[in-house]
């Protein structure tokens, strides 16, 4: 196999991250602002994490020779962390698999960098990003990512922070390797059964690299204008943000005379708008909560005890009491059939397909219609009936 590097990932964070650059490139300000708050790692992520770190594992046996004992031991030690879960193996098998095909596909073994640490300063004041996996050779330069999560899907087309690894990298290996092409893979198994692709020359790569340098220097600095946006999900300050809370409570007209009922214009801003309402609401909510119960004066709020739960001091004793006193154990249990879906997540995606949906044993129905925006990747949905289907032949062209 080709030569390597290994770099374990010191995944320290810098003020302009490579991950939150579609933020603070839409809202310069925005980062040292966050660097005010404090900053916790969600489950999510810490279980982001632990994939990542299996995943890492994988692509040390596969390519760099690390030993079945070591390896073996290595997963064991991450198997047993509370976040593990038994699909993260599929998942890290689909990036494995991914990242072999690449390989394979080259005329010479290229040259492969796992969780390698790259220097952005020549775009980024003091900023550095960590690439999951950096392949180069025969003029090309892919850069892979494993994204873990389901939430929102992360595609690869100009996504600014697979150009900053693509640039960090160019800057790495360009001395040493030709580089004329760039490839960007996101590999996000929850959303995608396909990795995300997308390509660009070097020289677009580079053009993006200038033009940002100038947004980069003003995001440093902490100046520029607050910007609210979809960008906003990520950001630390997304609760209490001004500019956001703004823009979400301010309401506009489109008619200069405001008649009594408003327009299907307006609905549709109102549904737009309404969906940021809600999750900010939720969100600033579960951080008064926290706030309050710390001691914060709260004007017209309170903490209160919420509903709370039974449970069984210890399951087999009370049972064990209930059928010694005549309960049959028939009532004591349910017994259900998983459906589909937690079952494909307990067999995993491939036993599951060749077992069930290959074999005919899945229908699958469509589901009922729901509002999405514009940008949804599913096709629309419409129950007016087309001539095509009523005449069964094609619209007349004209
Ligand atoms: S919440 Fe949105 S507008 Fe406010 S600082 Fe963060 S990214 Fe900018």
């Amino acid at each position: 196999m080709a030569a390597g590097e290994i770099a374990h990932a010191e995944r320290a964070h810098a003020l302009l991250s490579a991950s939150g650059a579609h933020r603070w490139l839409h809202c310069p300000p925005s980062a040292r602002l966050e660097s005010t708050l404090p900053d916790s790692e969600s489950e999510a992520a810490k279980r982001g994490t632990l994939a990542h770190e299996i995943g890492e594992l994988k692509l040390q046996k596969a390519f760099f020779g690390l030993q079945a004992r070591k390896y073996n031991a290595e997963l064991k030690k991450k198997q047993k962390h509370e976040l593990y879960e038994a699909v993260i193996e599929e998942h890290t098998n689909a990036y494995l698999d991914y990242i072999q095909g690449l390989v394979h596909a080259f005329p010479t073994p290229p040259h492969i960098a796992v969780e390698r640490k790259l220097d952005l300063t020549d775009y980024i004041p003091e900023g550095f990003g960590t690439s999951d996996c950096t392949i180069i050779g025969a003029g090309r330069l892919h850069i892979v990512d494993y994204k873990n999560g389901s939430g929102v899907p992360v595609p690869a087309e100009d996504n600014p922070q697979m150009m900053l690894y693509a640039l960090g990298a160019y800057k790495a290996f360009a001395s040493w390797f030709p580089i004329t092409e760039v490839h960007i893979s996101i590999v996000q198994p929850k959303v995608w059964d396909t990795p995300s692709e997308w390509s660009l020359s070097v020289a677009d790569l580079l053009a993006w690299g200038d033009s940002i340098k100038p947004i980069a220097k003003q995001a440093f600095n902490g100046e520029g204008e607050y910007a609210p946006g979809s960008h906003c999900g990520f950001c630390r300050a997304k609760e209490k943000c001004r500019a956001r809370v703004e823009s979400l409570l301010s309401l506009e007209s489109f008619a200069p005379k405001k008649p009594p009922l408003i327009s299907w214009e307006e609905v549709a801003d109102a549904l737009r708008r309404g969906e940021g309402i809600v999750k900010w609401y939720n969100s600033i909510k579960a951080l008064a909560l926290a706030e309050v119960i710390k001691g914060t004066e709260l004007l017209g709020w309170k903490a209160v005890e919420g509903r709370g739960s039974r449970s069984y001091v210890d399951l087999d004793t009370a049972f064990a009491h209930l059928k010694a006193n005549g309960i049959d154990e028939s009532v004591l249990y349910k017994r259900e059939p998983l459906t589909p879906p937690q079952l494909e997540e307990t067999l995993t995606k491939k036993v599951y397909r060749e077992l069930l949906e290959e074999t005919g044993h899945v229908i699958k129905s469509p589901g009922a219609p729901t509002l999405a925006p514009a940008d949804d990747k599913r096709p629309a949905f419409s129950n007016q009936v087309k001539p095509e289907d009523v005449f069964n032949t094609p619209p007349e062209q004209s």
